[in-house]
């Protein structure tokens, strides 16, 4: 896993002395720049591109030893690419990363459409996925509803007659697609979300993919930001020294926010503080097993559901682009309790779910196995965030600035792409934009003035 991002960050930087840099700014012992950025996940990545393009000085700073954050690819767990965190490629046609011209070699394909359920040890047919889609639409309409008249939790709007597709109908709103049971999460959060009904794959991974978006940038890994004193402008303090700037923005996740890892001088607003709180990270993780000799006869990219009695339930992504690799999604209350109890429990449930659907042994078929736990993630503390009930009002406080210095940015600061990729990049792109606004315009600087006019004309064409 690491050695993938080392990889890629030696090869950056060659590539940076070949083609035209489009930001420098990396922080040392106490330096001074224009906007330091906290955190390389999507919306840092974003930021700092949008950052460099209009010709301001940046830092990027990154706590951990590789950018991605929470979209991160290992090559090295099965010698196949592994997505830690982030899969799909949501709604492709829409995605703000699926509309920039990716690096060659990256091969982005449409995922297959729809799923299969498991009805005890057989697939469902036709009329019984119609009836599943029927009573999705109701459900929908039902937390719709809700959301109308208050922010109250999504689950007051099930329909009473959701007879036994009720417990997999809530593991699909729920846990699935926002990492928390429906009691936990706001009606209008929910349903302002955009629709996911179009998803794509990238062979060589979602994280592969967002990091070759960061080519040519420069990222200060393994270097924490401790502390964030706004007094006057910035001054962001890093175990490797200070760096000052006239904008920050920050983007770790909310759960790290509320840990008090960074200190804030002086202390955040309590509507700022309160806003993370409400926007807590739900639970979602991978566990993620090499399955040899395809014992259950899926095919690439199967998505697979079970038509579940209670919510100790999952979903499995079968044959990732083809591969061996099967990921058993856990979430919501029910995985969090799971991952909890480590890595080793969380592949004996895969197991025992997987034989109980297809009434094989499938544990003699596994050859490598490995499970996320995000919860236990320092640097993230949990999966993607949900509005709790009457939160859903917090996202917009987050794109609040404070003190017109410092500003939030990141899945958590979008208003219907939370919880994506997607969501973080245009969140670190419309707050890029908003600090270049508040900086305002660039002065020439005195050396690009010393320049005679027919070097000057050189150097623009280098930095095109
Ligand atoms: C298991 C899982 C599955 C998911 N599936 C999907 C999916 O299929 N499709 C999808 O679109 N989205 C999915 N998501 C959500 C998606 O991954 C996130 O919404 C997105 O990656 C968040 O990007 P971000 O930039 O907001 O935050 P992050 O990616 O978390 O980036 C923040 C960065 O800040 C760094 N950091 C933390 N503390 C500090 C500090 N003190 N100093 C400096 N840096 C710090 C972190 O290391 C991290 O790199 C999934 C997430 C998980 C966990």
């Amino acid at each position: 896993m690491l050695g993938l991002s080392r990889r890629f960050f030696l090869a950056a930087s060659a590539a940076l002395a070949a083609r035209p840099v489009i930001g420098a700014g990396a922080p040392a012992t106490n330096t001074a720049t224009d906007v330091v950025i906290v955190g390389a996940g999507a919306a840092g990545i974003a930021a700092a591109r949008r950052i460099a393009s209009a010709g301001r000085k940046y830092a990027l700073i990154e706590a951990a030893d590789h950018i991605g954050g929470r979209c991160f690819t290992d090559t090295r767990t099965f010698g196949v690419p592994y997505d830690r965190g982030a899969h799909w490629i949501h709604t492709p046609d829409f995605n703000p990363l699926t509309k920039l011209t990716a690096r060659r070699g990256i091969d982005v394909y449409p995922a297959p459409p729809g799923q299969k359920v498991r009805i005890g040890r057989r697939y469902a047919r036709e009329g019984e996925l119609e009836d599943f889609l029927a009573l999705q639409v109701r459900a929908n309409r039902g937390i719709a509803d809700v959301a109308r008249k208050g922010d109250a939790a999504s689950a007051q709007g099930l329909p009473n007659d959701l007879g036994d597709w009720r417990p997999t109908i809530e593991f699909v709103f729920g846990p699935f697609g926002c990492g928390k049971d429906l009691t936990q999460v706001s009606a209008v959060d929910f349903t302002k979300s955009a629709e996911r009904n179009t998803d794509a794959f990238c062979r060589q991974g979602f994280g592969a993919y967002l990091a070759s978006f960061a080519e040519g940038l420069t990222v200060k890994l393994s270097t924490p930001a401790t502390a964030i004193d706004m007094r006057r402008d910035i001054v962001v303090e890093t175990p490797k020294g200070s760096i000052s700037a006239r904008a920050a923005i920050v983007t770790v996740p909310t759960n790290v926010m509320t840990s008090g890892e960074i200190k804030f001088i002086p202390e955040l607003p309590k509507r700022h503080v309160d806003a993370f709180s409400k926007l807590s990270l739900g639970s979602y993780d991978h566990i993620a097993l090499e399955l040899a000799g395809n014992p259950l006869g899926f095919e690439s990219d199967d998505l697979v559901l079970e038509k579940s009695t209670n919510a100790h339930t999952a979903a499995i992504l079968a044959n990732v682009s083809g591969t061996k690799l099967c990921l058993v999604e856990v979430a919501g209350a029910f995985g969090r309790d799971l991952a909890a109890q480590g890595e080793a429990a969380m592949v004996d449930f895969a197991a025992g779910w997987l034989a109980g659907l297809y009434g094989t042994d499938v544990k003699k078929a596994i050859k490598r196995s490995h499970a996320t736990r995000w919860n236990h993630e320092p640097l993230a503390l949990g999966a993607f965030s949900a509005a709790a009930p009457g939160g859903q009002g917090s996202r917009r406080i987050l794109m609040e600035p404070l003190q017109n210095t410092l500003w939030f940015a990141g899945e958590a600061v979008h208003e219907t792409l939370w919880g994506t990729v997607g969501g973080a990049w245009e969140s670190g792109e419309r707050t890029a934009d908003a600090v270049l606004h508040r900086l305002g315009p660039l002065k020439p600087s005195a050396e690009i003035q010393a320049v005679p006019p027919r070097q000057k004309a050189q150097r623009v064409r280098a930095q095109q």
